[in-house]
């Protein structure tokens, strides 16, 4: 494979946040061996202008896997592996919802202030107490026409009666992180990756790819 791996998605944000977890990743590890990952991540070219990949499995893992394989066969450059995610926002009170709707909770077109408001309206009867849930991504790996590997992570919390901070993004505001005693958006990038479903997905691919790309040791 090569050091390269493309990031099957247009949003630069994303993109700096997994460059932001290689940082991290490398800065813990350097602590402890020395040793430099040595992979890079990009946006997969023209990604715009790619046919639109349909997300209608039923779970956070069948659409990462989905993507990943729809955009790695439209993949110009056969040696780059394409990596997939998909997130969102799992709410106990709600049976699991927004799930995998996350994105478009509050219709085809909604904001990330609809779907906020939304999410308080449907929880407006629902006490502290009971108002737990879990951020969830899913990431896919792929070559060619085969799932190299898929990781994932969860990260708990419970959902505000009003939204706090204005860091971040979608249901950010609204997501308190009990440990911490911060909303997601009371965050910087760095402190969310270090707590978040993202973060932890994240580190489990780096720490995967770490055993099949060569690394580079850094102290000399
Ligand atoms: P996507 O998989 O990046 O498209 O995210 C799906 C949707 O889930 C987003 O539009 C957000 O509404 C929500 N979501 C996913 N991850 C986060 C997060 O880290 N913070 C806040 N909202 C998120």
């Amino acid at each position: 494979m090569s050091n390269l791996i493309y990031v099957a998605s247009g949003n630069q944000g994303k993109l700096a946040e997994i460059i932001l977890g290689v940082e991290r990743w490398q800065h813990r590890r350097n602590n402890k061996s020395g040793e430099r990952l040595t992979v890079q991540f990009e946006l997969l070219p023209n990604f715009a202008h790619l046919p639109r990949c349909v997300e209608d499995a039923d779970t956070f893992a069948g659409n990462a896997r989905k993507k990943a394989l729809h955009y790695c066969r439209l993949n110009k450059s056969p040696r780059v592996w394409v990596l997939a995610d998909d997130s969102g926002l799992v709410v106990d009170a709600l049976g699991g919802a927004p799930g995998i709707f996350s994105a478009r909770y509050a219709g085809p077109n909604a904001t990330d202030a609809d779907n906020n408001e939304k999410l308080l309206r449907e929880l407006n009867a629902v006490p502290a107490e009971r108002r737990t849930a879990g951020f969830v991504c899913a990431l896919a790996l792929a070559d060619k026409d085969a799932l190299v590997a898929e990781f994932s992570g969860t990260a708990l919390g419970l959902i505000l009666e009003a939204t706090i901070g204005s860091n971040g993004f979608g249901y950010d505001p609204l997501f308190f992180d009990p440990l911490s005693g911060k909303s997601y958006a009371e965050m910087t990038a760095a402190e969310k990756l270090d707590r978040s479903h993202r973060g932890q997905a994240l580190d489990a691919l780096l720490d995967w790819l770490a055993t099949q790309l060569p690394a580079t040791s850094s102290r000399f």
